[in-house]
């Protein structure tokens, strides 16, 4: 990727390409739409604006899409595989996807994104900040150029929160969840599969029923036989119910969330003071910035 990056400014001299932002459903993407269309118009005037929806996908982040979709004034293309997860997870021999085995980003995100975009000279916006330090994969292909505007510009993590504020709004799932994705995401940590069982509990049931599920192999001796371990469950620490379990004790132990709000301060707020993002999105760029 790091070979595709470009400046804004060499961007104009590419004669002919087409301009894509991919939104995730999270603040950083969402702000740079916003930024390009209210800094940049006759750029947004090109973009093509798109999300690649997994369908597994909180409610929150398709009601965050359809209010970005009303201030941005232009549709924002939904991809998809066409497939869905219970689909895929068959296909990858019912092994839950892990950051080691991202098959989920792979088939779900990246490719939708590459049939999307072809062989065309692509420009892609992408909305990583001036005051932080991730890669992530996006493409390798030759033909997706790669611009940062915040970077390029000097854009702070509270320059994004205060377009949000604004505008449209910070998405309302970053009261429990530091970032958007799959419901089911293994990226999650403790307290926020506790956060997905208060707020969701009929995902979080969902979630636990693929941890549940008897996976087999068929063996020539015995047949069918049943197998757990690696891909069983979403995360390496234990089952859901375990982290679950564990984010109460701590919460309970150290009392987190009555010294985290001042009074009546707005969650808004409190998530500006309280929470930075999370190292591990290194490898979640496309899911979650
Ligand atoms: S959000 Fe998580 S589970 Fe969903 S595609 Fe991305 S990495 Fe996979």
């Amino acid at each position: 990727m790091a070979n595709n990056k470009i400046s804004m400014k060499e961007m104009t001299k590419l004669e002919g390409a087409r301009h894509v932002l991919g939104l995730s459903g999270g603040k950083d993407s969402a702000a740079l739409a916003i930024y390009i269309k209210d800094r940049y118009p006759e750029i947004h005037d090109q973009v093509e604006y798109f999300f690649s929806d997994t369908g597994a996908e909180l409610k929150e982040v398709y009601d965050f899409l359809d209010k970005l979709e009303a201030y941005l004034g232009k549709e924002i293309i939904r991809l998809s595989s066409g497939k869905d997860f219970d689909h895929w997870l068959k296909v990858f021999n019912d092994y839950l996807p892990s950051a080691q085995q991202r098959w989920c980003t792979r088939t779900m995100k990246i490719q939708p994104f590459e049939e999307f975009v072809g062989d065309d000279l692509v420009v892609s916006y992408i909305g990583i900040r001036a005051d932080e330090n991730r890669n992530g994969y996006i493409s390798h292909k030759d033909n997706i150029k790669a611009v940062f505007p915040f970077v390029e510009n000097g854009l702070v993590r509270d320059d994004i929160f205060q377009m949000l504020e604004d505008t449209v709004g910070i998405p309302e799932y970053y009261q429990w969840r530091s970032r958007s994705g799959c419901y089911f995401c293994f990226f999650q940590r403790q307290d926020e599969w506790l956060g997905l069982k208060r707020n969701h509990p009929e995902l979080f049931e969902k979630a636990r029923q693929y941890e549940q599920r008897v996976r087999t192999k068929y063996d020539w001796k015995d047949g069918e036989i049943p197998i757990s371990g690696h891909g069983y469950t979403w995360s390496s620490q234990g089952t859901i119910d375990e982290m679950v379990e564990r984010a109460e004790k701590r919460e309970k132990e150290s009392g987190i969330i009555a010294s985290n709000k001042k009074g009546s301060e707005r969650w808004q707020d409190t998530l500006k003071r309280m929470m930075d993002d999370d190292p591990e999105d290194q490898a979640c760029l496309i899911c979650s910035l």
